[in-house]
């Protein structure tokens, strides 16, 4: 059996020092199984959000603002690390005074986030935030939560060793969205990670974070800890990734909206990359890739909530006998319709159209075409006029907002058609305004008034998931109505 195991943990579950020892806990119950856990840990909740605020502070040349900003990230950080210490103590003998465990770890966080105001005060009076400097910038959070996390774990008593990750996530220099390079990462991860795991010890890496082949410090884009996590379980050939966060996994639509909402315990690769694409906050799509072609199962877990069983999310899907396995919305999109006055029919009009987009650098998520216009859907966002304006140069084009993707996914609607059908009977009462049945055939779609969002979810929801499959989701949640 293959006991290497890759746990990552968000930054809600490292956001203070109860969620870090919580979290320590955990881990200390994967060794005590006989697992050998190389843990992944993002920056504390709301940390790397601050640290794009400072930077884009003192690019303006607000330097009291940035600084104001990294003084309170500081003092939360020496706070976390003195009551990380304390909570260690008082379980074994009263504290030293000065506490020279405290003394320690206040000292290595000072230095750190002096670096970091030295970086801002630079920033402020050049006054021009590159992308390199502002990987740099947020690759703080990581940094520092992983050296911290990394010390508290060893005073719970875990054999645990702090890995710079930058060491072993070599990327491309795409600072923002660097690209990973797999086989270098690999290297890099049988030099620096894999002789702890033959001595016994648990390495903690900070998410996120990479470098270049030269040293220069890179980020993988935002939420990129789920990625990194993944890379690591890849690169070790881990025999599973436990991706731990503050949900029960992935559920069959959002408990907010749909109080009888289930956990789907088990669910594919392709039809967690469909759900993640819509934000369900879960996972990050891209850490589906190096798990999936290595095989290895990823599990979402909940730190708050560690007996819960979560979702296992694996290469094929299990057998479901529900078309459905989710029913996620995406708000917040605007409808473009695109009439084409003078070009009809000419080859090339599509891709003109979208050659707009791309030059606005504007993803579309939905597209549906008639021989006279083209509708798609797109984030709403500050671009749209700018785009607007160039499409008029091809077409009519109208565009409007307020709009709301419902995407239902499973892997058992391939080939069967009465379920399109069973879909638009059960929001019959809601009017719909572009339909599609994914390329991938594992997702149907149709966009709405956002407003219509809610209804819409709830009456798909009674209608695919009132007899649910006791294999695939978790029925003995839904609680007996009292
Ligand atoms: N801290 C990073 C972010 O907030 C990465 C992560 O948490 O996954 O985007
Ligand atoms: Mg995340």
């Amino acid at each position: 059996m293959n006991r290497l195991l890759v746990m990552k943990f968000g930054g809600t579950s490292v956001e203070d020092a109860t969620a870090i020892q919580r979290t320590a806990g955990i881990v200390a119950g994967r060794v005590a199984k006989g697992l050998q856990p190389i843990v992944v840990v993002s920056a504390m909740a709301k940390v790397t959000d601050l640290l794009i605020s400072a930077a884009n502070s003192a690019a303006r040349g607000d330097r009291s603002s940035a600084l104001a900003i990294t003084e309170r990230l500081r003092i939360r950080h020496k706070d976390t690390a003195a009551q990380l210490v304390t909570a260690r103590r008082t379980a074994e003998k009263p504290a030293p005074h000065p506490d020279p465990e405290e003394v320690a770890a206040h000292a290595w966080i000072e230095a750190e986030f002096d670096s970091l105001d030295e970086i801002l005060r630079g920033l402020a009076a050049v006054g021009e935030l590159t992308p390199r400097i502002a990987d740099m910038i947020v690759s703080w959070g990581e940094r520092v939560s992983s050296r911290m996390i990394a010390e508290a774990f060893v005073r719970f008593g875990l054999k645990a060793v702090h890995v710079d990750a930058r060491q072993c996530i070599v990327t491309d220099a795409q600072y923002g969205k660097a690209v990973p390079h797999d086989t270098l990462i690999e290297q890099r991860l049988k030099q620096h990670v894999a002789p702890h795991l033959t001595d016994g010890r648990v390495p903690v890496l900070g998410g996120f974070i990479g470098s270049t082949e030269q040293g220069v410090t890179t980020t993988l884009g935002r939420g990129g800890s789920d990625f990194t996590a993944a890379l690591i379980g890849g690169g070790i050939d881990a025999g599973a990734i436990e991706i731990w966060t503050d949900v029960n996994g992935i559920m069959t639509a959002d408990p907010r909206v749909c109080p009888d909402a289930l956990r789907v315990k088990t669910i594919s690769f392709e039809e967690a990359a469909e759900l993640a694409y819509f934000g369900a906050k879960v996972l990050h799509p891209a850490t589906i890739l190096p798990a999936v072609k290595k095989n290895i199962p990823v599990f979402v877990l909940n730190s708050r909530n560690p007996e819960n069983g979560g979702t296992r999310i694996t290469a094929l899907a299990a057998h479901c006998r529900s078309p459905f396995k989710s029913i996620a919305v995406k708000k917040r999109l605007t409808i473009m319709d695109i009439v084409a006055s003078r070009m009809l029919l000419s080859h090339g009009y599509l891709r003109a159209i979208f050659e707009v987009f791309d030059k606005h650098k504007c993803p579309v998520d939905m597209v549906s075409t008639s021989e006279v216009s083209v509708s798609l859907s797109v984030d709403s966002n500050e671009k749209l006029p700018a785009i607007a304006a160039d499409l008029s140069k091809l077409a009519d084009v109208k565009y409007e907002g307020r709009k709301a993707l419902v995407c239902m996914v499973g892997e058992n609607i391939r080939g069967h058609n009465g379920i399109a059908a069973r879909v638009f009977q059960s929001v019959r009462h809601i009017n719909l305004r572009m339909i599609s049945q994914g390329a991938s055939e594992i997702n149907m779609s149709f966009m709405i008034e956002e407003d219509d969002a809610e209804e819409a979810v709830r009456s798909l929801h009674a209608e695919f998931f009132s007899d649910p499959d006791p294999e695939i989701f978790d029925v003995e949640a839904r609680a007996p109505k009292a």
